[in-house]
């Protein structure tokens, strides 16, 4: 895979170079993907920076352990990248640190030369609609989260005995949860899913999954790989509107060549859907906003979205949905919000700009503020894939780099770095989980999954975490 080699490479063409010890601090809420990142290219640019990770959960890895699907494990191979860069003599995890909480930016400003934010994007958009709350809503991030074994998220029991789900939006993330909905048990069985999870998709009565957009195939936001997947399904088939797709087979020779391809595959699943036989079937429902989330008799749960139907205003990428004032309610019994990721601010001292739901920021070095950087999602926004974040982690790095060089962060004094913070927590109670801690989850997690067939059965419960890591 070039994304690994690439990495590989970047970590074993350490340069020498420089005398004294500069202390950096990364920390993540759940996205210690980003600090990985940023940790090889420091330690490929200087001999004298040290990188602590502050991680919120016991547990490293973030976005790869609790936001990729089970069923994509070569996605999931970074992982041994990191625990190299973790492994480094200059690189220490620190986590079950709830940073804004158990400590604050402040505080670790005044411990290390420069403070990373990494923490990714923990919210859910929000629909702004009715019913949005109602039992049988869910967002995708919760869904994701629960499949995943995310421990905040370990409560969250779908009742999956309606046939039809709906999931609003089309990105990637709603077809990874398109794609588990509907997966046969027995691929599935072999991933690191939850056993919870494996237990109640087992069981599930779902048969029909619509994947609704407020525009149309030309601007879909998912790309071709996971839409192969789903063409690609066993014992499902697509259902598409053949009146999505008026017009579009004239569009397709001036699209770029990515689009191109992906609305062909869409038109050919459209067109020929598959197996007839097959017991259960996806579909994309394009033009269709959700304004409202219906509830049954006794207005207790949810029944049935209300969408409007929509038209587009201009062409291309940019292309804006307006509605027609044509409505349409579709039954079903689950309903999962997937329109989009939110960061969200964790310190008072941290500028945040609430409108655009990012850390406001030049290339990564935080308004007003020297010293602090930002990466990641919390950077930019909700979007890419691991290999826009990696390269995006490695902008920040050279920032960073370029404003020690340029002098313009104050490496005169010596900073105590992790020493003071963890002196520091310790008289507020927390103990931290270094990484040969985390090991012992992880030999645990790996034991269990054998047991049970599987490369790990993840530990849901942060308290028995602990237990284990600190044992
Ligand atoms: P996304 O790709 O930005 O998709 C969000 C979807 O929600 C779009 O279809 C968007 O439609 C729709 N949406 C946004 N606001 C809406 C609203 N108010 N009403 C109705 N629909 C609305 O986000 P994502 O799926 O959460 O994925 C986040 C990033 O992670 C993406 O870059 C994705 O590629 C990446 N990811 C990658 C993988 C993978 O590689 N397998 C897996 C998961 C995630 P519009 O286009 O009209 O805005």
């Amino acid at each position: 895979m070039v994304f690994l080699e690439a990495l590989m490479l970047i970590f074993s063409s350490v340069s020498v170079g420089y005398k004294q010890t500069h202390h950096f601090q990364c920390f993540t809420k759940s996205q210690i993907t980003h600090c990985l990142f940023i940790s090889l290219h420091h330690f490929q640019a200087r001999q004298d920076a040290a990188v602590d990770v502050y991680e919120r959960l016991p547990v490293p890895f973030g976005l790869v352990r609790f936001g990729v699907a089970p069923d994509h494990p070569e996605v999931k191979n970074v992982i041994n990248t990191f625990t190299q860069t973790a492994q480094h003599e200059r690189c220490s995890f620190h986590g079950n640190v709830n940073v804004g909480k158990d400590v604050t930016i402040d505080e670790l400003r005044q411990a290390y030369h420069a403070v990373v934010l990494s923490y990714g994007a923990e919210g859910n958009r929000s629909m702004g609609i009715s019913g949005e709350d109602l039992p049988g809503v869910f967002s995708a991030k919760d869904f994701v989260g629960w499949y995943n074994g995310l421990p905040s998220n370990k409560e969250l029991r779908p009742d999956l005995s309606c046939e039809t789900a709906v999931i609003l939006g089309q990105g990637n993330v709603a077809l990874d949860v398109a794609r588990i909905l509907l997966a046969p048990v027995e691929m599935l069985k072999e991933t690191d899913i939850t056993q919870n999870a494996l237990e109640a998709l087992a069981g599930s009565k779902v048969r029909r999954v619509l994947i609704v957009g407020r525009r149309g195939p030309l601007q879909i936001a998912c790309t071709i790989k996971e839409l192969r997947e789903m063409v690609n399904l066993p014992n499902t088939r697509a259902d598409m509107l053949p009146a999505d797709f008026e017009g579009i087979a004239e569009a397709l020779k001036d699209l770029p060549r990515p689009r191109k391809r992906l609305t062909e595959l869409m038109m050919k699943a459209a067109k020929e859907g598959g197996d007839d036989k097959a017991e259960k079937c996806w579909g994309f429902r394009f033009f269709r906003s959700p304004v409202e989330v219906i509830a049954g008799a006794d207005g207790k749960r949810a029944t049935g979205i209300r969408l409007a139907l929509n038209k587009l205003e201009g062409s291309g990428e940019s292309a804006r949905a307006e509605v027609t004032g044509q409505l349409e309610d579709v039954d079903c019994g689950l309903i999962i919000s997937s329109i989009g990721y939110k960061s969200i601010p964790i310190d008072p001292a941290v500028p945040f700009d609430p409108r655009r739901a990012i850390v406001p920021n030049e290339m990564g070095r935080v308004q007003d503020t020297a010293g602090l950087y930002c990466s990641g999602w919390v950077k930019r926004g909700p979007t890419g894939v691991i290999a826009t974040t990696m390269n995006d982690s490695f902008d920040t790095a050279r920032v960073l780099i370029q404003d020690m060089e340029a002098g313009k962060l104050d490496l005169s004094v010596n900073k105590p770095g992790a020493q003071a913070i963890t002196a520091l927590l310790q008289t507020r109670g927390v103990r931290t989980v270094l990484f040969s801690h985390w090991e012992k989850i992880n030999a645990e997690e790996e034991k269990r999954g054998k047991f049970l067939g599987k490369p790990r059965e993840k530990l849901l419960d942060v308290d028995e975490m602990l237990k284990i890591a600190w044992s």
